[in-house]
């Protein structure tokens, strides 16, 4: 009989539909053992899982030697970003971010009276850090950092979005979106940790650890700001389902899924780069599951040509459209991307 939690089954099971490359999903999660955690807790979610809850927040308190007042959770980190949003736009003013970036919070601070700044990406396309800086004024309620940046792909060292962080949170609440750091490679990255009471980091079980669908991140603050944030939640912490609770507390136990993970993106991510650049494409270094790549020679419409080869892909970005972003998936799926690519090239 298959054994239902085992990571290769839900491959299987998915492996008719079209390729998803969208939306930087991790192919291979849930993790075995969250998926067992998650169907143990089906029979329990007749209770509120406040028990759960607890332990989940004390868990990821220990994890970056806070306590569990230093964290608030949320149904995936966008619920953290509109709440760090809704609290940075109490007081009118601007925001600022990068573009471009992950910004699903700017419609919200939109609406809510921010007027928002966006300062292009350096031509590295990281994060132009000083010129970011330099658009703060009295009226800046909130600054937005990506590390690593969606949909580029790239880094800044976790001292340097330090430094800015602390200049900015003189003037304003500061949103560190840290949803894909546990893919990267890179020493001078590692999660940041503030008790700045005007610096949220907001994080994910989404990406590495697989559970997109079960909808749980949280955020990393200073006591009085999670207050903060939790007043603006109906009910605090008590979005997140007794189910998806569970597996966000195994997920953190189950350390050789989120290494594999890490070391089998890393593999399929540098195939792809290879082959998208020995074919003429410009890539930027991704430290992330996703890959940035440019179309400056391509005319047609790429998510249409990729979506006629049965592969979903993310749309297009920047001057006019002459960047896309692919997520990288399996290498089996990554090997039939290139295939599909070569074909529309
Ligand atoms: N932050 C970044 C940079 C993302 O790319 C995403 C989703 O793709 C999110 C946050 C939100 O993800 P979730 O709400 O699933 O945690």
């Amino acid at each position: 009989k298959a054994d239902v939690y085992a990571s290769d089954f839900t491959n299987q099971r998915f492996a008719e539909g079209p390729i998803r490359l969208t939306s930087n999903e991790n192919p291979y999660g849930p993790s075995p053992m969250a998926r067992r955690a998650m169907a143990d807790a089906i029979t329990q979610s007749n209770r509120y899982p406040w028990d759960v809850t607890t332990k989940l927040l004390e868990k990821l308190g220990t994890l970056y030697g806070l306590t569990s007042e230093h964290v608030l959770l949320g149904a995936g980190s966008s619920e953290i970003l509109g709440l760090s949003t809704l609290l940075a736009a109490l007081n009118k003013g601007n925001a600022i971010t990068a573009a471009p970036t992950f910004s699903i919070w700017a419609p919200v601070a939109e609406k809510m009276g921010l007027t928002v700044t966006k300062v292009p990406l350096l031509e590295e396309k990281m994060n132009d850090l000083s010129a970011m800086v330099s658009q703060l004024n009295e009226n800046t309620r909130l600054f937005y950092i990506c590390n690593p940046n969606n949909p580029s792909g790239t880094i800044l060292p976790t001292a340097a979005v330090r430094d800015a962080a602390e200049e900015a949170s003189k003037k304003s609440l500061v949103l560190i979106d840290e949803a894909y750091l546990d893919y990267t490679n890179e020493p001078s990255l590692v999660n940041m940790v503030s008790t700045n009471k005007n610096i949220i980091i907001a994080k994910t079980f989404s990406k590495i650890y697989g559970l997109a669908g079960a909808r749980i991140g949280y955020a990393i603050a200073h006591p009085d700001t999670i207050n903060k944030l939790a007043a603006l939640q109906p009910w605090a912490n008590a979005g997140v389902s007794a189910v998806s609770l569970a597996a966000a507390l195994a997920s953190l136990d189950d350390k050789s899924f989120v290494a594999s993970s890490k070391e089998k993106n890393t593999e399929a991510r540098m195939y792809t780069q290879k082959e998208l650049e020995s074919l003429g494409i410009k890539v930027i270094p991704s430290h992330t599951n996703f890959i940035y790549y440019s179309l400056a020679n391509y005319k047609g419409n790429w998510q249409e040509a990729l979506r006629a080869k049965n592969i979903l892909s993310a749309g297009t970005y920047e001057q006019q459209g002459q960047w896309t972003r692919t997520t990288v998936g399996t290498l089996k799926e990554m090997q039939q991307f290139i295939s599909a690519v070569k074909a529309i090239v």
